[in-house]
């Protein structure tokens, strides 16, 4: 008699998709028969500048532990953290990337048959995790592709328990400013979670742009979320932060599992925290990498979603088929994102790269779309 696994997992895991991240440059290789040196991937948010000296010799620094487990509490890395966001040990929770913190949350507070409210077009994560848990997602249609904070506050029902914001969100790269968010905060009731998601944090250079950690102190179920993926160039080593009031960080702090972050990732982010050149040249590298994006989707006469992040999306000339152009693309050696699966058929995100990858991928495009 064969046993059906399927039948033996839990309900939420049964109906689940596995997440689908971008195409690892060497797939493509193999596929391709191509050279990896002749492949531009623009599809994951990552930073184009590769990894500073610094990094590689806090890590080099860390080889002659491997034998030992990592610090499970984190020490150094939280000192520095503490010393650089002006908050207490107590309130911080280490993430294996900060996809860690938002899947710590929703096992805290989530019960079967309860509900997280998200936006239409956010990061597939938050309903993952959630329905792998045998929860709900309420997800409220977007307002200009951004996110509805209002119709957000006012989606909550008796059964939720956290609600989901993503400044910037990924993959529409649009903010909520602060009197947004201020108001938003004040409507939500008290007993629910505000997940604050700011992948994208040092990115935002706009004026009205909130930091969610001046929120902490007046709102206890407030959770921000923080990664070392993106500005900081260490998406690799999947180290992420949450920050919040300490009864929460204690609470995710129990289902954290107790070397989650290992001895090379805690080291690297603990210089990558005091390597400011570095974070400096990303941010700049970003803002001119995002004009000559920006520029280039004008010139081909493309519509794109003005964005605050290290990305951009843009829509395709009505009648093309986003799987038509990502595949050729992909033959020219580029990849990049398309968005279909958060509900934007007919976009694709492309990741800011450095000048010449930017270069590339505006030249297959334009000749994909001749
Ligand atoms: C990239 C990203 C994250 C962070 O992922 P890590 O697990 O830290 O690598 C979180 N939220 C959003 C919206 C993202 O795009």
């Amino acid at each position: 008699m064969s046993v059906d696994f399927q039948q033996l997992a839990v309900a939420g895991v049964r109906g689940l998709k596995p997440y689908q991240p971008g195409k690892p440059i060497d797939e493509l290789a193999r596929e391709l028969g191509l050279n990896e040196a002749d492949i531009v991937k623009l599809a994951s948010n990552e930073n184009p500048l590769g990894p500073s000296p610094a990094i590689i010799d806090a890590i080099q620094q860390q080889l002659v532990e491997l034998t030992r487990y990592p610090d499970g509490a984190g020490f150094e890395l939280k000192a520095a953290l503490c010393e650089r966001l002006g908050v207490s040990a107590s309130q911080l929770t280490l993430g294996n990337g900060s996809s860690d913190i938002l899947d710590f949350a929703v096992r805290v507070f989530v019960n079967q048959g309860d509900n997280v409210v998200v936006s239409q077009h956010a990061f597939s994560i938050y309903g993952l995790v959630t329905r792998a848990v045998g929860g709900e997602v309420i997800e409220v249609p977007a307002r200009n592709f951004g996110h509805d904070l209002d119709a957000m506050a006012a989606a909550i029902n008796d059964r939720t328990r956290i609600v989901f914001v993503t400044n910037p969100n990924n993959p529409t790269g649009t903010y909520s400013t602060r009197g947004e968010l201020e108001a938003f905060l004040a409507a939500v009731p008290e007993q629910v979670l505000v997940l604050l998601d700011e992948a994208y944090f040092e990115y935002a250079e706009v004026e009205d742009y909130p930091c969610g950690l001046d929120y902490l102190s007046q709102y206890p179920n407030l959770l921000v979320a923080r990664t070392f993926s993106k500005a900081y160039g260490l998406a690799s080593l999947r180290v992420g932060y949450g920050v919040s009031s300490p009864v929460v960080a204690d609470l995710m702090n129990r289902v954290r599992p107790p070397f989650n972050v290992d001895s090379f990732a805690l080291a690297a982010a603990t210089a990558a925290l005091r390597d400011d050149a570095y974070l400096a040249k990303s941010i700049a590298a970003n803002r001119q990498g995002m004009v000559q994006l920006v520029a280039a989707f004008e010139q081909l006469g493309l519509s794109y979603i003005p964005s605050v992040a290290n990305f951009v999306t843009f829509k395709l000339p009505d009648g093309s088929d986003d799987r038509e152009v990502n595949q050729q693309l992909l033959q020219l050696g580029v990849i990049i994102r398309p968005v279909a699966n958060y509900d934007m058929p007919g976009y694709i995100r492309v990741s800011v790269g450095t000048a010449a990858e930017n270069q590339t991928f505006i030249d297959a495009l334009a000749k994909v779309l001749a």
